[in-house]
């Protein structure tokens, strides 16, 4: 037996070096994603990490195998060979496992070192005895051999440490750099220490010659560039996929799924201006909020899913749709002619209205759209989007469920709008509203039975503005509940003022806003007004729509019947205008019947003229009183009359007028 001695070549060593380094730096800082990752990304990192710290363990060995000379040729055995890798593998995945949490504890510290040390060093022996022949045998030396495990498992625990402490604050890359260096001494400590420890043997000299490079083994050299290329590539895609998956969180909307609103900026900015023909579709949920406050945020989130879901179904190659964010979602139209987008909207609010079912609860929405067009409305992001948002408010404004198209026409009406929303908030306080009084006219006794009090704003801007427009506006905020409050208050004050004055009995009307009986605070109101002014409350009326009736039956039912206990009257307002005006005067116990100034403005059509009289006989046999409004001729007059309808209101008799006005007026009267 000779004992061969060894030699090493310089620039393979220091590749080693370079190959253990560079792969336990990609190792460690992939095995830093999982501790990031849940599922199966987290499986994911955790396999490429293992493969790579794996295959890069391997690596090096065998490249420090190439850096060794000894006076014969080497051989290795391809299965034992296979095992070194798989050992090394496996051992890099349980370790790296063990210590994938964020907070790994000590014990899993050493545990994890324990198995990557033993992996590098399994790894190690398994490969030099595939060198091992009938020629060829291996003896170590224990101490040199029992070190190389100390500092294979010593160096890991140091790395892993040190990669727990960068899992902890990922700011300090410097932790990752040691981390990294410490793995790569980790492995190659333990390869040259462990090659110390080896002294070879030949069983003959007949076999020793001097070795060269050209003794290495071609199916080594294919082995080892093929386990880079495996390792390189799993690095490759592992990171690709990784920008993939970034890329998707940054343009895709978590929730549903759908582009988020950097992707619609970058689709605007990247496709340049808009071409002629494309428009843009703004989608924004009607009372989405309602929904939040009534049946949660989960519901809510799960209504924007099914929202998206359905608007999923309306694109296509040249159209796209995008989640703004809340229930706003926003649709930009290639493929479609201009002239059918309308079409296209009508579909939109077809398809999202119909019911939507979610976990278990049957829910209705509408959607309010607004639409631009490129290039009438701009060609740039912002000016189609500001158009098409103005466009989506009006729609909102018009009573949603609807689409609505920008134009110029729209915008002035929409700041004006502002303009009245903003305005009615300091309304009050700056003693901008006033209340004017229109008489009830009973034609029999050529005398007042009564006014309506109807309120007046003058804006400082806009000048008056009439209550049909601010009204709604004042419904919208909630400013209507301080409003009637007012009007309450002012009509008592006034009623009892012209009362006092002129020693008659005349009532005063005044009308509430179905928001009243949501709001729970009618009783209160009408209890502080008649209080404050010493009305008596047979002269006070309330007057109620039908659409009131129709929509808030038992709130409105509940909140008037303790009032009607006490004397107050009430009134169904603009009757015959709603679509089921019989039914609605059953639910509630009316005093009086108003009938629709419709039926004045088309009073010689012979269908009204029936229903007037069909009105006039009903109030009859209820025994309630019936108030004819819009009245404006002579002729409107005379078919009243021949109708039996003998209280009328319009402006044949008065218009409204200020109190000032109705002192003079009933002063005239008596006179
Ligand atoms: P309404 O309750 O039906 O009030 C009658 C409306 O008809 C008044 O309009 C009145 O000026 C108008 N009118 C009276 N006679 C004639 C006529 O012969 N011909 C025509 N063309 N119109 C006549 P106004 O004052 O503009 O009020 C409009 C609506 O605004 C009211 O309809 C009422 O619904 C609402 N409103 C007015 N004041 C208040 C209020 O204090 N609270 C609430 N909630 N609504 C109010
Ligand atoms: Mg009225």
């Amino acid at each position: 037996m000779i004992n061969l001695e060894g030699s090493y070549n310089g620039w393979i060593v220091f590749l080693s070096f370079a190959i253990a380094l560079i792969t336990s730096y990609s190792a460690l800082n992939l095995a830093y994603r999982t501790s990031r990752s849940k599922g199966n990304a987290r499986l994911g990192w955790l396999v490429v990490s293992g493969l790579v710290m794996g295959c890069g363990i391997w690596t090096m060995h065998f490249i420090g195998m190439i850096a060794f000379h000894v006076e014969m040729p080497m051989t290795y055995r391809m299965p034992t060979t296979l095992v070194s890798i798989l050992a090394s593998i496996m051992a890099s995945l349980l370790a790296f496992y063990v210590t994938m949490e964020k907070k790994t504890t000590r014990a899993r510290l050493a545990a994890g070192s324990l198995l990557m040390g033993t992996g590098i060093v399994a790894m190690h022996y398994t490969g030099m005895r595939s060198m091992e022949s009938d020629i060829l045998h291996l003896t170590y030396n224990p101490l040199l051999r029992g070190l190389s495990v100390v500092i294979a498992v010593l160096a890991s625990y140091a790395a892993l440490y040190l990669l727990k402490k960068f899992k902890e604050n990922s700011s300090s890359v410097m932790f990752k750099w040691l981390a990294a260096l410490l793995m790569g001494v980790a492995v190659t400590g333990m390869h040259y220490t462990g090659m110390e420890a080896a002294e070879f043997w030949c069983v003959s000299p007949e076999y020793a010659v001097t070795g060269t490079l050209e003794g290495i083994s071609p199916a080594l050299l294919l082995s080892i560039s093929l386990v880079m290329t495996i390792m390189v590539t799993v690095i490759w895609v592992a990171l690709y996929w990784e920008r993939h998956m970034l890329r998707r969180l940054a343009y895709n909307d978590a929730l549903t799924g759908l582009p988020n609103r950097h992707a619609m900026n970058q689709m605007f900015d990247e496709k340049l201006k808009l071409s002629e023909g494309s428009s843009v579709l703004y989608i924004d949920l009607d009372q989405f909020k309602l929904i939040n406050d009534t049946l949660g945020h989960d519901m809510g989130d799960l209504l924007v899913r099914e929202v998206a879901g359905r608007l999923g179904q309306f694109v296509s190659r040249g159209r796209a749709v995008f989640r703004l964010g809340g229930d706003e979602f926003l649709m930009i139209i290639n493929d479609l002619r201009q002239e059918h987008i309308e079409t296209l909207a009508a579909q939109l609010l077809e398809e999202l209205r119909r019911p939507y079912w979610l976990e278990g609860n049957e829910l209705y929405v509408t959607v309010s759209i607004g639409i631009s067009y490129a290039p009438r409305h701009g060609t740039d992001r912002s000016s189609l989007l500001k158009a098409a948002d103005t466009a989506m408010y009006y729609a909102k404004s018009l009573g949603k469920n609807q689409y609505c198209a920008y134009n110029e026409e729209l915008a002035h009406r929409l700041s004006r709008r502002m303009q009245i929303e903003k305005g009615l908030r300091t309304a009050l306080i700056q003693k901008q509203f006033t209340t004017y009084y229109q008489p009830k006219w009973n034609d029999a006794s050529q005398r007042p039975i009564g006014f309506e009090a109807l309120l007046r704003w003058e804006h400082p801007n806009l000048g008056s503005v009439p209550p049909d427009e601010f009204i709604p506006v004042a419904e919208e905020t909630g400013l209507i509940i301080p409003m009637t409050r007012w009007v309450l208050e002012q009509a008592c004050r006034d009623c009892r003022a012209w009362n006092d004055k002129q020693g008659v009995k005349l009532g005063v009307s005044v009308n509430l806003s179905a928001h009243v009986f949501e709001s729970r605070s009618l009783q209160e109101m009408v209890d502080a007004a008649l209080a404050r002014s010493g009305v008596d409350p047979h002269m006070l009326e309330l007057e109620i729509t039908e659409s009131t009736v129709m929509y808030h039956p038992s709130e409105a039912e509940e909140q008037l019947a303790p009032l009607q206990k006490v004397g107050v009257r009430v009134s169904m307002d603009n009757f015959g205008s709603g679509f089921s005006f019989l039914g609605s005067i059953d639910r509630i116990s009316f005093q009086t019947l108003k009938i629709d100034r419709l039926y004045m403005q088309d009073y010689e059509s012979p269908s009204k003229r029936a229903i007037v009289g069909t009105i006039v006989m009903l109030a009859k046999q209820l025994d309630i009183e019936l108030i004819a409004e819009g009245v404006e001729t002579e002729s409107q007059l005379e078919f009243l009359r021949s109708a039996g309808c003998s209280i009328m209101q319009g402006y044949y008799f008065k218009r409204p007028m200020p109190k000032e006005e109705v002192d003079v007026w009933l002063a005239g009267l008596s006179a």
